[in-house]
C-alpha cells in the first residue's frame, strides 16, 4: 500500500528556561519517531499520558515545528513547504481535537464555522458553499436549522459533529483525531465514533487515532503503535498486538485495562521524567524482565510488519491473553446500535 503519511526520525524537544531565560534542559517529547500510514488505513497511537502521542499528532500536520526529521504527506515534503504552501495543503490533512468546546470559535455560527475552510481553500461560489455546508451538516446528523445557531447552544457530542463537518469540508485525505471522543459521555462516544468510522470508510480516508482507550482502539484500528517516553516501542497490526503483545510495556498497558482480572490496575511504577529519560531502554526501571544490558544500550526498533524495541524479544514468557473490558469497546458498539445519529 502507498504511504499517505510518512514520518521519519521526527524529533521535538521543548526547551526549559529559568527565570533569566537561560536554557535549562528540555522535555524530550518526541525523540526519533518513524511511522507511516497507508491510504485508507486507521493507525492508533497509544501510550500513557505524557508519552508524546499528542505532540506527535501535531508535528505530523506541522501545527508545531519539529526540530528534526521528515514529514511527507501524499509524497510531498511538508517541512519544505513555505507558510503559504502549507496553508494551501492543509485541506488535505485535518485534525479533530479532544475538546469540542474549545475547538470551535464561539463568534461563528455553525454554518460560518463549517464554511470557513471552504472560503480559505476552495473556489466555490457563495451558493455552492452554502449547499456544501448543508450537505455536510446532514451527513454528520445535524438538522438544517443547526446552521444558524451558535456552538454554545449544542451538547458536546453535537459540537464534535460540527468539528467533524468542518474537518471534512474540503475533502481531506488524512484526519488525525487526538482523543476525539474522550471528553464525551460513553453513550455519546459510541455515536460519534460510529459516525467518524462510517465517514472514514465511505471517503477512504487515512485516520490516525491518538487514544488512551485500548478497548476502542482494538475495535477500530488496523494497526497500533505504542509510545513510551517519546519513542515507539512496539508497532503491529491491531489483531496481532492484542493477541500477542511482545513488548513488556505493551503487556503492562493491556493488563492495566479495566476488566483484566476484574479491576483496573495502572502500569506499575511512575513514568520517568521526559526531561531526563533513563539510559538504555527507557522502560527498564519499570520492566520486570530487565537485564543489565537493558540499562546500558537502547534497543533498536526492529522488524517489518511487527516492529519491536526490546533486547529480549522472543525470550519473554508468553503474555496473558487480552480479555475484552465489559465497559469498553463492546459496550460502545452495543450502545452505538441503540442510538440514532441525532441523539448526541
Ligand atoms: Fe524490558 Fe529490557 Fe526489553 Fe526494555 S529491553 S522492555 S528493559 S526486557
Amino acid at each position: 500500500m502507498t504511504a499517505l503519511l510518512e514520518l521519519e526520525e521526527v524529533v521535538k524537544h521543548f526547551p526549559l528556561r529559568d527565570a533569566l531565560g537561560r536554557r535549562r534542559g528540555a522535555v524530550r517529547a518526541v525523540d526519533g519517531v518513524s511511522l507511516s500510514v497507508a491510504a485508507g488505513e486507521v493507525l492508533a497511537i497509544v501510550g500513557e499520558s505524557g508519552c508524546g502521542k499528542s505532540t506527535l499528532g501535531r508535528l505530523a500536520l506541522r501545527l508545531i515545528e519539529p526540530d528534526a526529521g521528515r514529514i511527507r504527506i501524499m509524497g510531498e515534503d511538508w517541512r519544505a513547504l513555505s507558510p503559504r504552501a502549507l496553508r494551501q495543503r492543509r485541506r488535505h490533512a485535518q485534525m479533530i481535537f479532544q475538546d469540542p468546546f474549545a475547538s470551535l470559535d464561539p463568534r461563528l455560527t455553525v454554518a460560518q464555522a463549517v464554511e470557513e475552510p471552504l472560503i480559505l481553500h476552495s473556489n466555490l461560489s457563495a451558493r455552492a458553499r452554502r449547499e456544501r455546508v448543508a450537505e455536510l451538516l446532514a451527513r454528520v446528523g445535524l438538522r438544517p436549522e443547526a446552521a444558524q445557531r451558535w456552538p454554545h447552544e449544542f451538547s458536546g457530542g453535537q459540537r464534535q459533529r460540527i468539528a467533524i463537518a468542518r474537518a471534512l469540508a474540503c475533502g481531506p485525505r488524512l484526519i488525525i483525531g487526538d482523543e476525539p471522543v474522550s471528553a464525551l459521555d460513553v453513550s455519546v462516544q459510541a455515536q460519534v465514533l460510529n459516525l467518524l468510522m462510517g465517514l472514514i470508510a465511505e471517503y477512504g480516508l487515512s485516520f490516525v487515532l491518538i487514544s488512551h482507550d485500548l478497548s476502542v482502539v482494538r475495535h477500530i484500528a488496523h494497526r497500533v503503535a505504542v509510545m513510551y517516553l517519546g519513542r515507539i516501542v512496539e508497532e503491529a497490526p491491531a489483531a496481532q498486538l492484542f493477541a500477542a503483545p511482545r513488548h513488556s510495556y505493551t503487556r503492562a498497558l493491556l493488563a492495566a485495562v479495566p476488566g483484566q482480572g476484574g479491576r483496573a490496575a495502572p502500569v506499575e511504577g511512575e513514568p520517568p521524567s521526559p526531561i531526563a529519560p533513563p539510559p538504555g531502554c527507557r522502560f527498564h526501571p519499570r520492566c520486570p524482565f530487565a537485564e543489565p544490558l537493558c540499562a546500558q544500550t537502547p534497543p533498536e526498533l526492529a522488524g517489518a510488519a511487527h516492529r519491536i524495541a526490546c533486547h529480549l524479544d522472543g525470550r519473554l514468557p508468553p503474555p496473558a491473553p487480552f480479555a475484552e473490558h465489559a465497559t469498553g469497546g463492546e459496550r460502545l458498539r452495543r450502545l452505538a446500535a441503540r442510538f440514532t445519529t441525532e441523539d448526541a
